[in-house]
């Protein structure tokens, strides 16, 4: 595995040279500078936050939590909103490898059963991941907790790496997706779709599922985002049987004062009963057994 790292983390650091790691496609030269690329990232990935987390979806618990600065999306409610426009930002911290290596170590030693990077997102910070990784003497499995858009040579260099893709499927069609979340217009929506299918193509690792989708219900998007997110969920959890999960998220809660959301104003509420009911009951129907509420699995109906 070491090996395997260690290579994919060379080929990254090459990629750098004209980077396309994320569908942003930004074509801009990492090794100079961060000029020109949308995640505002050079070579460097920056940690602001680790922790043990027992917070995850329960068969990922505990986990080694690490989140990292920068992000390929701009999503008007996003709770990390200053580390992903600013990921050099305090409290971040240069990643560093060897520390990395000796954190894991101590989170391992700790209880942690797995290791979940997330961000801001994890795909904009591919080269110095991979490269921290590399000095793992037995790293933890990897979850990849992801937006979605993973360009194909990332795909590719994560492929054999990644041991649960956990993924935000969160706009269900392209206008809420641009509008809410400064989704690339040129981008095909849903852009997790294809790798989600790769996803699907891991072998399972040390009893976890190879694939968890997320989705956040927010407050009035019941048709045009939970739906039809939750219907394509159903075609490819048919495809998939017990190698992945969904996990349908309801706490969201409306940031009241933030000026961002004025172009959004539906997202200032918070999501209603009966939203909530209605979206469970349907996501049950659909994707029976596969489905959890709120990380956890659902009981019986
Ligand atoms: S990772 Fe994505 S956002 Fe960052 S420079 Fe590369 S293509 Fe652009």
């Amino acid at each position: 595995m070491r090996q395997l790292l260690s290579d994919r983390a060379a080929l990254a650091h090459q990629a750098l040279i004209s980077c396309r790691l994320c569908s942003r496609d930004c074509g801009v030269n990492r090794l100079q500078s961060r000029s020109g690329a949308f995640c505002r990232l050079d070579e460097k990935a920056w940690i602001y936050k680790e922790l043990l987390s027992v917070g995850e979806e329960a068969v990922l618990n505990p986990t080694w939590l690490v989140d990292v600065g920068g992000c390929s999306l701009r999503c008007l409610y996003c709770s990390e909103w200053s580390q992903v426009v600013q990921p050099r930002g305090g409290p971040a911290v240069e990643l560093e490898p060897q520390w990395f290596a000796g954190r894991m170590a101590k989170r391992q030693a700790q209880g942690a059963r797995t290791l979940t990077l997330v961000g801001g997102e994890p795909t904009v910070n591919l080269p110095a991941l991979l490269q921290a990784l590399a000095c793992c003497p037995a790293p933890l499995p990897v979850v990849w907790n992801s937006n979605g858009l993973v360009s194909p040579q990332a795909r590719a260099l994560l492929h054999g790496v990644v041991a649960v893709w956990s993924l935000d499927a969160k706009f269900g069609n392209p206008a809420c997706a641009q509008r809410i979340s400064g989704w690339p217009a040129d981008v095909t929506h849903p852009d997790w779709l294809a790798t989600a299918r790769l996803a699907l193509q891991t072998p399972p690792q040390a009893g976890l599922p190879p694939l968890v989708v997320r989705h956040l219900l927010m407050p009035g998007h019941l048709e045009c985002c939970t739906k039809p997110v939750l219907r394509h969920l159903a075609g490819l959890a048919a495809e998939a049987g017990q190698l992945m999960f969904v996990n349908l998220m309801t706490w969201y809660a409306a940031p009241r004062q933030h000026p961002r959301l004025c172009q959004a104003p539906e997202l200032h509420e918070d999501v209603r009963e009966q939203q909530v009911r209605e979206a469970v009951d349907v996501a049950r129907r659909w994707l029976g057994p596969q489905l959890w509420v709120n990380g956890r699995p659902l009981p019986p109906a």
